[in-house]
């Protein structure tokens, strides 16, 4: 038996009638950037995440980067991140001409460590983003604290937490402004590329509507030096039908991720805090043996990843400028993702933790 990490063939062909439809739709409308469909999105879109706002860009990566553009972070501004995330959240910040300073992960939830971050505030600090790795949320109180008491913006990279809560809140609304992916992969993905700021924040989500559209609001009139950064109605069209089934596909990851939980033993699973409801974009052991796992788990035919094999820090485009961190190196070379996805049924899930209990990670 064969169990894949991710199939996007089979979620995406499941709602096939549904997103033709709304193909058809866009294609009559003769409105291919800035219609309704896009609008929609973003009263339905801001209204899943608790926001008054959302403004659909082209992608995540954008979506942190006009953030820190729209709250003027640029040259001799330090931002800090997580020494553990996609990296794309710290090349936002270099977009930006601004320097990442990262402060350590915990060792077993993979973020940020509130406690860690007053070490590394020095009178260039302007921001903090907060990454919901995997779908944790990170802890937002503890992060929010020490912003109000320095003057901070707080940014949450919540590319992979559509759906999590933090305390019963909605990722996407703990900070001044969160940034989204639609990235095909994600948890609610689009057919292509994609992203979205929310926030409460009207004048943030304002000048980000009007930036993007190479800072105009009315048709060749041009108030700023903006750009081109949208989301356009066929991905906007493909994201609402989808939407709709988001709910559903979080409580199934759950549910996988309870069985994984239930059935793995505690030293490898990931800890779940107690204030945390995971959106599970990915669902993350830690072993010191990891190839070896992973090799003997792919032999079994269960399809795993590493998310990720090297932390920014350590990147060529990054090494040797910034610290490179002790926890994030050992998460780096111990951890290994499961499969996780609405794709998995549950002979594939009892297939994973069997091949699991098996090679000895059992209960
Ligand atoms: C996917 C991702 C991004 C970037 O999103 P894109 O839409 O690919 O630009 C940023 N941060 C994190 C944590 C991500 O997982």
């Amino acid at each position: 038996m064969n169990t894949s990490f991710l199939d996007l063939k089979n979620i995406n062909n499941r709602l096939s009638s549904e997103l033709n439809q709304s193909f058809n739709r866009i294609l009559d409308s003769g409105l291919y950037i800035r219609g309704e469909e896009s609008k929609l999105f973003e009263s339905e879109f801001a209204a899943y995440t608790s926001c008054k706002h959302c403004v659909g860009v082209g992608n995540g990566f954008d979506a942190l980067r006009l953030i820190l553009h729209a709250y003027k972070i640029g040259k001799e501004d330090e931002v800090i991140v997580p020494s553990q995330t996609f990296i794309a959240t710290w090349l936002a910040v270099t977009a930006c001409d601004a320097t990442p300073v990262p402060v350590d992960i915990h060792p077993r939830n993979s973020n940020l460590l509130p406690e860690q971050i007053e070490h590394v505030i020095s009178n260039k600090t302007r921001a903090i983003i907060a990454v919901h790795l995997y779908g944790q949320p990170a802890d937002m109180d503890a992060i929010n604290c020490i912003a109000e008491e320095y003057g901070l913006k707080v940014i949450e990279d919540a590319a992979q937490a559509h759906g999590a809560t933090y305390k019963g809140r909605s990722c996407g609304s703990l900070g001044d402004a969160a940034a989204f992916s639609f990235y095909p992969g994600k948890n609610l993905g689009a057919l292509g590329d994609g992203g979205a700021v929310v926030t409460n924040d009207e004048d943030l989500a304002t000048y980000i509507r009007e930036y993007v559209n190479y800072g105009s609001s009315k048709k060749y009139q041009h108030n700023m030096l903006g750009c081109n950064s949208r989301l356009d109605e066929l991905q906007a069209g493909f994201l609402r039908v989808k939407l709709s089934y988001l709910n559903e596909w979080t409580q199934q990851r759950r549910v996988i991720a309870n069985a994984y939980n239930n059935a793995l033993s505690s030293k490898v699973t990931p800890q779940v805090e107690q204030w945390a409801d995971p959106s599970w974009h990915l669902y993350v052991l830690s072993t010191d043996s990891r190839d070896k796992l992973q090799a003997e788990l792919a032999r079994k035919g269960v399809q795993t990843l590493i998310h990720y094999p090297t932390a920014p820090a350590d990147q060529n485009a990054y090494k040797g400028t910034v610290p490179s961190l002790t926890n994030s190196q050992i998460h780096a070379s111990r951890c290994l993702s499961l499969p996780m996805g609405p794709h998995l049924q549950k002979k594939n899930i009892d297939h994973v933790i069997q091949s699991l209990v098996e090679l000895g990670y059992g209960e």
